[in-house]
């Protein structure tokens, strides 16, 4: 590297990249990040944790370990992240202050940066436990995606129709969302476990009216309960992903909810 030298501050005893050695590039160009308020999800019942799609088991409990939060960090690419030591700042039970000090490499470099987050705790019964506890329930409400829908990855179509879950939440009566029991994660969407089977039609009618969305309700008979037929019901919503640009063909209007 004859005669060649860092852009930014002049050296010419270092390896360069494009032009700039590696302490400028570090400088300039965040190596590691955080979201600012991730949730973690562990089930009340076997403390596994859900990391995507998978339940992951844990000894920690309730406990806020590195294994939980190691997952959330986003490093460059060219970052090999050696070891973070966590300090909690504050928050309560179900929502953690917490800073990182990450020890990490970069070109030959060690370095620390820090990063904070607030964490939140969401409890959701794995289906495991769901299993084992032979959990009661009514119905079942499945989100999925339209058939004629844009290609989505799994996790992409799960974070979409959660966010429209969540969005529609606040709207849910109280005694619906008492209803909700578990909600599960799968390729095709969501299946949400529910114990009245009056809530969970009333909650599929608020989606299908909001957003236009495609309902389907089928019963299977479960058993029979002091000499009368016992049913459980699905109800299966297709919802659309928001059209790509406006005036696509897939646009369609939001319907106002009565
Ligand atoms: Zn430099
Ligand atoms: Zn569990």
């Amino acid at each position: 590297m004859d005669g060649e030298f860092c852009v930014v501050c002049a050296r010419t005893d270092v390896p360069l990249t494009d032009g700039e050695c590696a302490e400028c590039f570090s400088k300039r160009v965040p190596l590691v990040t955080a979201p600012e308020r991730p949730i973690r999800v562990v089930c009340p019942t076997c403390g596994s944790r859900l990391i995507r799609a998978h339940w992951e088991p844990t000894d920690a409990g309730e406990r806020l370990t590195s294994e939980d939060l190691v997952p959330l960090l986003v490093p460059h690419p060219e970052v090999a992240i050696r070891r973070v030591q966590w300090t909690e700042t504050g928050g309560n039970r179900m929502q953690r202050d917490v800073e990182g000090a990450v020890e990490l490499s970069f070109r030959g470099l060690e370095l620390v940066r820090s990063v904070k987050m607030v964490v939140r705790t969401e409890h959701m019964t794995c289906p495991t436990c769901s299993r084992k506890s032979g959990r009661y329930y009514t119905a079942i409400i499945q989100l999925r995606a339209t058939l004629d829908g844009p290609n989505e990855s799994a996790v992409d179509r799960r974070a979409r129709l959660q966010a429209t879950w969540d969005a529609l939440f606040p709207e849910m009566r109280r005694p619906w969302r008492e209803a909700l029991s578990w909600k599960e994660p799968l390729p095709e969407g969501w299946d949400v476990y529910v114990t009245d089977t009056l809530a969970a039609r009333a909650i599929a009618r608020l989606i299908k009216a909001r957003l236009g969305a495609d309902l389907k309700e089928t019963a299977t008979l479960w058993g029979r309960k002091d000499g009368h037929d016992v049913y459980r019901v699905t109800l299966r919503l297709r919802i659309a992903a928001p059209p790509a640009a406006p005036g696509s063909a897939r646009a369609r209007p939001v319907q106002r909810h009565a």
